[in-house]
C-alpha cells in the first residue's frame, strides 16, 4: 500500500465562520489541537516508511495552532533531510505570521492555498464575512512567493456569476493560480443549502468556463472542478490518502468525516491495523462498481467508476447509494468534449 499524501487538520479552531465551511470550525468552542511530537512522528513515518511526498496542513485555521512556529521549525528541519517532500498549507489568509510568510517566500518546499470565495470584498463577504477580503489582500499583495499561491473559490449560487472575473483577478492581479470547487451539503452549508445549491446544468456550464480559461492560460497545476468519476477508495490495491482530524482520528478522506468512518488514531497508531481497516473499507466500497444507478442505459457506463461514496452518504445516507451526480457527470462530459473541440479548431 502506498500513501500519496495526508491532509492534516492541526487545530479545530477558526477565526472565521464561512457559510460553506465543511467542518464548521468557526463554531467550535473547545480548542482541540494536535500534539506537535505526535504529529511529527506521524509525518516522519509517512515520509520514511511510505515515501509520501505531499503533506497538507489545514484546520480550522492552521495559523491558530498554539505551537505553530514550533511546527514550522520542525517541518523545516524535516525538509532538509527530505528534499523531495512538499508541505502545503491551507489557510484563510487573514492572519499574519512572519515565519510562515518568510518560508512561503524563500523555501522551495513550502506552498500555500488560500481560501478566497470572490474577486472583491462584497462577494467574498457574502461567504466568508465582512473584512475578510481586505485582510487577505493586506497579507498577499506585493509579496513575492517562491511558488505562486493557489487561491481557491468554493462556488455556490451567490458567487457563481463571478467565476471568470475571479480567474482574471487571481491570475493577473494576485499573480496566483485560480482554483475552484463546488460547495457541498455538509458542515455549515447544510442549513443554507437551498439557497446555495447549483443545478447539474449550472455546474457543467461553470466547468466549461473554467476549462476554457485553464487551456487559454496553459494552467496545469490544479484540477478542474469536475464531478468525481472514480474514487481511489474503491480500488482494493490503490494509492491512498488520509485525513487526520485535530483529535488524531484517521479518516479515509476529508469528506468521510463522520466519526463512524474513523479507521485509527495517530496518538496510538498501528500501521498494520490501519492498513487492514482501509483494505476492509476498500473491499466494501469496491462493490459500488457492481451497482446499477441507471448505468446500463448511461452513455458513461464503460468509463465510470460510479462516483463518490462520501457524496452518496451525504445525499442518501449510504456508502453504496447513488451519489446523485450522474446528471452532472453526463452534462460535464458533453460540455468538456464540446469545449475541447471548440478550442482545437
Ligand atoms: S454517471 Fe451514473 S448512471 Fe452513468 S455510469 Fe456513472 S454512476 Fe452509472
Ligand atoms: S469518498 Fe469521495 S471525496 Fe472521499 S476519496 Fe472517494 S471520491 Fe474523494
Amino acid at each position: 500500500m502506498t500513501f500519496k499524501g495526508s491532509y492534516i487538520e492541526i487545530t479545530n479552531r477558526c477565526n472565521l465562520d464561512c457559510r460553506d465551511c465543511y467542518n464548521s470550525s468557526g463554531r467550535n468552542k473547545i480548542t482541540i489541537e494536535l500534539d506537535i511530537d505526535v504529529l511529527i512522528k506521524y509525518i516522519e513515518d509517512l515520509i520514511v516508511i511510505y515515501n509520501t511526498k505531499i503533506i497538507t496542513i489545514s484546520g480550522g485555521e492552521p495559523l491558530l495552532h498554539s505551537k505553530f512556529n514550533e511546527l514550522l521549525d520542525r517541518l523545516t528541519e524535516i525538509s532538509h533531510h527530505h528534499p523531495q517532500v512538499v508541505f502545503s498549507f491551507i489557510t484563510n489568509g487573514t492572519l499574519y505570521n512572519s515565519k510562515f510568510y518568510d518560508l512561503l517566500e524563500n523555501h522551495s518546499q513550502f506552498m500555500v492555498q488560500i481560501s478566497l470565495d470572490g474577486p472583491n470584498e462584497e462577494i467574498c463577504a457574502s461567504m466568508r464575512g465582512a473584512g475578510t477580503f481586505t485582510k487577505v489582500m493586506d497579507n498577499v499583495i506585493k509579496r513575492k512567493f517562491f511558488h505562486k499561491p493557489v487561491y481557491k473559490m468554493i462556488i455556490n449560487k451567490t458567487n457563481a456569476p463571478y467565476v471568470e472575473e475571479y480567474f482574471h483577478f487571481v491570475y493577473e492581479q494576485l499573480n496566483g493560480i485560480p482554483c475552484y470547487g463546488f460547495a457541498n451539503p455538509q458542515g455549515n452549508a447544510v442549513k443554507n443549502w437551498t439557497e446555495m445549491a447549483l443545478s447539474p446544468l449550472e455546474k457543467a456550464k461553470i466547468l466549461a468556463i473554467v476549462q476554457k480559461k485553464y487551456k487559454e492560460y496553459n494552467i496545469k497545476e490544479v484540477t478542474l472542478p469536475a464531478p468525481t468519476v472514480h474514487c481511489d477508495l474503491t480500488d482494493t490495491d490503490g494509492i491512498k490518502d488520509f485525513c487526520i482530524k485535530s483529535d488524531g482520528s484517521v479518516q479515509p478522506c476529508q469528506n468521510l468525516y463522520d466519526n463512524k468512518f474513523c479507521i485509527g488514531n495517530i496518538y496510538n497508531l498501528n500501521w498494520e491495523l490501519l492498513k487492514t481497516n482501509i483494505d476492509k473499507l476498500s473491499l466494501y466500497l469496491s462493490t459500488r462498481l457492481e451497482k446499477d444507478y441507471g448505468c446500463k442505459k448511461c452513455l458513461l457506463n464503460n468509463n465510470c467508476g460510479k462516483g463518490c461514496p462520501a457524496f452518496s452518504f451525504m445525499r442518501n445516507e449510504g456508502l453504496l447509494t447513488s451519489d446523485e451526480d450522474c446528471d452532472f457527470r453526463r452534462l460535464a462530459t458533453i460540455m468538456m468534449i464540446k469545449t475541447d473541440k471548440k478550442l482545437d479548431k
